[in-house]
């Protein structure tokens, strides 16, 4: 075919998402860390109630019911708030509108595979810094990159660890560029580095409802920073970048913090009882912060288990890459779809 396209378009990979099988295929699905439980009842009323007059008008072009009701829970003014269709849109409107060849994008690895691929996109230059293998952030490396744009995924994907809110403030606070704060697991997590995005003008903290909220299907993210940050970024958004639905089911599932508080108290008691489980089955497990346990299997067959729970109905998360290619990234399911999967790796392990 002729070359239609920019030749670091034409270079690119796609981004792989992980499988997902069409509606009413029976599966245990653990490989996309969507939480088990359903949205909270308040949103599925909203959804319920929604009629063709809301269809038929144009959407608030930035969400303002969300951000109010974001305001209220979060304790940070509305106009620190940006809405997006998921936050990996928010993610590509801070590259769409910081980067261009010649400025970099630093981020350390491993961590989520969108950010080379939305980096790509934009024709800017990636800088990917290891982290140790008991995952310091390698704080020194990743300011000598001097990047306009620097990504810390906290907790990250696929390690589930956290870095220390101290430790991105040293990082924020000798960074040129903006740092992103990438927190879509922080409803599993101890701790939030919202706080920092008061003290540093170069700071963003990205939410989503995807994982914390069990609306992985509505596609609504949120940023918080200061006003004159989300400016720049708000002029290069879509007009109508969410839809009405979105913003009235998710204005509902954040104002529910008890039911998605509730949720996550029963993720994160699934969470240790697999990772002990896994652990007496002889997988090396790490601490994971999050809705998933980034795990080790004792005979370094990954792969190997990873189609063998596939062909039985379960799908987990194989990373094909350097340092990621003998583990598995596994969802925390229901208590149920745990031991079915714990049962299915004792069989599959004793083969
Ligand atoms: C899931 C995920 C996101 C994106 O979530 P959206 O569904 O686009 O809101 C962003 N960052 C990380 C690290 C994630 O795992």
């Amino acid at each position: 075919m002729s070359n239609y396209f920019r030749s670091n378009v034409d270079a690119m990979a796609s981004y792989v998402p992980g499988e997902q099988p069409p509606r009413g295929t029976q599966i245990i699905k653990l490989n996309s860390n969507e939480n088990p439980y359903p949205p909270s009842p308040m949103a599925l009323a909203v959804l319920r109630n929604i009629d063709g007059e809301w269809l038929r008008r144009y959407p608030e072009p930035f969400g303002g019911q969300f951000r109010q009701a974001a305001s209220k829970v979060l304790g940070v003014p509305s106009d620190w708030i940006i809405v997006g269709n998921g936050s990996d849109e928010l993610l590509n409107l801070v590259i769409r509108a910081c980067t261009e060849p010649g400025r970099k994008v630093v981020y350390p690895m491993p961590t989520y595979v969108l950010y080379v691929t939305l980096s790509q996109m934009q024709a800017a230059e990636v800088v990917e810094i290891p982290y140790s293998e008991d995952y310091k952030l390698p704080l020194e490396e990743l300011v000598a990159a001097n990047g306009a744009v620097t990504f810390i995924a906290s907790p990250n994907s696929p390690s589930g660890h956290v870095v220390s809110i101290n430790e991105l403030r040293k990082l924020a606070s000798q960074l040129s560029g903006i740092l992103v704060i990438d927190e879509a697991y922080v409803d599993f997590a101890a701790e939030n580095a919202l706080d920092l995005v008061k003290e540093f003008e170069n700071v963003i903290v990205m939410r989503t409802l995807s994982k914390g909220y069990s609306l992985a299907g509505l596609r609504l993210g949120f940023g918080i920073a200061n006003p004159q940050l989300l400016h720049g970024l708000f002029k290069v958004k879509d007009s109508y970048n969410i839809d009405a639905i979105a913003c009235a089911v998710g204005t509902a599932a954040i104002t529910d913090q008890a039911y998605k508080n509730a949720c996550a108290a029963k993720v994160k008691a699934s969470r240790t009882q697999l990772a002990t489980d896994l652990q007496k089955l002889g997988f090396q497990v790490w601490d994971s912060q999050t809705n998933f346990l980034l795990v080790q299997p004792p005979q370094d067959n990954a792969e190997y288990l990873y189609q063998k729970l596939k062909a039985q109905n379960i799908l987990v998360r194989y990373f094909p890459q350097p340092r990621l290619d003998n583990k598995l990234r596994i969802t925390v399911g229901t208590d149920e779809q745990n031991q079915i999967l714990v049962e299915t790796l004792t069989h599959l392990l004793r083969k």
